[in-house]
């Protein structure tokens, strides 16, 4: 199975990129904006009855593309006309209310041992705070084998996600071509962008 592990870690290895690739931050904005249009053609989810208005929320997102900033700088959320409860679809850009882009809290907090000299410039070039990458790696290896999401998931992979690595056995479960790869990815976290 070397070939598959091989196949594995360059996929690791090239994810890095895409945190510089405004291309794939655009795909992103795509699959949030689909999931914008979806919800706000529904009546609210909340009392089944009212109209979703746009209520967006303001963002400042840190490790995003200048390119994209600009796009990026509001999340998709809605107010009921009845109710005036919010409803936020998921998201692939924003994970929760972190400052950072999903991506980001996704590729930054793994080993350093475990990175490719160029995966390790762009970590660097990023500069997040140490502590800040301490948070995550704890949240990675402490709070997110808890979620339902992931409760509810893991059985799904094999050979069995190893948590004392995550996020890095987690990604490594996500082959093919890196963008494609951490789309989905992100895709299978979006539950964890909305409050459950
Ligand atoms: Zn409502």
């Amino acid at each position: 199975m070397g070939e598959s592990l091989s196949t594995k870690n360059e996929t690791i290895k090239v994810c890095h990129t895409l945190l510089h690739s405004p291309k794939f931050f655009w795909l992103l904005l795509q699959i949030d904006a689909d999931a914008a249009e979806q919800m706000h053609a529904t009546v609210c989810p909340l009392c089944g009855d009212g109209v979703l208005h746009k209520a967006n929320y303001p963002r400042k997102p840190k490790a995003c593309p200048e390119e994209v900033l600009w796009d990026f700088q509001s999340r998709w959320s809605f107010c009921c006309s009845l109710c005036r409860k919010r409803t936020t679809p998921m998201s692939v850009r924003f994970l929760g209310r972190r400052v950072y882009v999903a991506l980001a809290v996704v590729l930054l907090p793994q080993r350093r041992s475990t990175l490719s000299a160029a995966a390790i410039e762009i970590c660097n070039t990023l500069d997040v705070p140490p502590r800040t990458l301490a948070r995550w790696r704890q949240w990675w290896r402490e709070l997110f084998p808890a979620t339902t999401l992931w409760q509810g998931q893991c059985a799904r992979f094999m050979p069995p996600v190893q948590t004392i690595d995550l996020p890095t056995s987690l990604i490594a479960q996500f082959t093919g071509a890196a963008h494609e790869a951490m789309g989905r990815l992100l895709v299978f976290l979006a539950p964890l962008s909305v409050r459950t």
